[in-house]
């Protein structure tokens, strides 16, 4: 399975770290490597000393396809959690400079965190309020009527350059607020008010 990553997909957080709003969605790649095996606390990797959170809404094909049409995308997924897109910033920062790819800032192991699978069918998917708490203080609130590109358009978009597999994710981009983690650090994932995930940073 691939984990396909959408960038800058909330103007707020595009602006916080200086990128224009996108006129087609930033995509990006991370391995299954890069999933953070159930129940593991998160372990900053030693190359970073800004490592940050993304708080994303996520979701899971269900189905094979290429070339899927945005009308029919719905048909291709039928679960969601939210996740945290782990980032080495100072490492994207330098890459982004150079011009190279983000990989090693954003696809090393550990870097995907995943909630537990939620029925698209018991909520509203173009309208969905999410926040990350950090030690009991908020620090990400987004809500899915706010993403440049809808989730049933970015399966339509990635789907004309990548075949899309039963058991892919993909991660929708985050809203402003990101920031460091440290050591001790708790993270809680709450959707709609209430807590569906909690992981600890080592
Ligand atoms: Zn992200």
């Amino acid at each position: 399975m691939k984990i396909i990553c959408i960038g800058r997909n909330y103007a707020d957080h595009a602006k916080e770290l200086n990128n224009q709003v996108p006129a087609e969605p930033v995509v990006f790649l991370k391995p299954d490597s890069a999933i953070l095996p159930k129940g593991n606390a998160f372990f900053i990797p030693d190359f970073s000393q800004n490592l940050q959170h993304e708080l994303e809404i996520v979701i899971r094909i269900d189905r094979l396809g290429k070339h899927i049409e945005e009308k029919f995308a719905h048909r291709y997924y039928q679960e969601f959690t939210l996740g945290l897109d782990f980032t080495a910033r100072d490492l994207q920062s330098k890459l982004k400079e150079k011009g190279l790819p983000w990989e090693k800032a954003k696809a090393f192991d550990g870097s995907a965190f995943i909630g537990p699978w939620l029925n698209k069918e018991e909520y509203d998917l173009n309208n969905l309020n999410f926040s990350l708490l950090k030690n009991g203080e908020t620090v990400q609130k987004g809500n899915s009527k706010d993403m440049l590109f809808s989730v049933d358009r970015i399966i339509a978009e990635v789907s004309k350059y990548f075949t899309l597999k039963i058991g892919d994710l993909i991660f929708t981009g985050t809203p402003a607020g990101v920031g460091a983690v440290q050591t001790n650090d708790l993270l809680d994932l709450h959707l709609e008010g209430k807590s569906i995930a909690q992981l600890r940073v080592k």
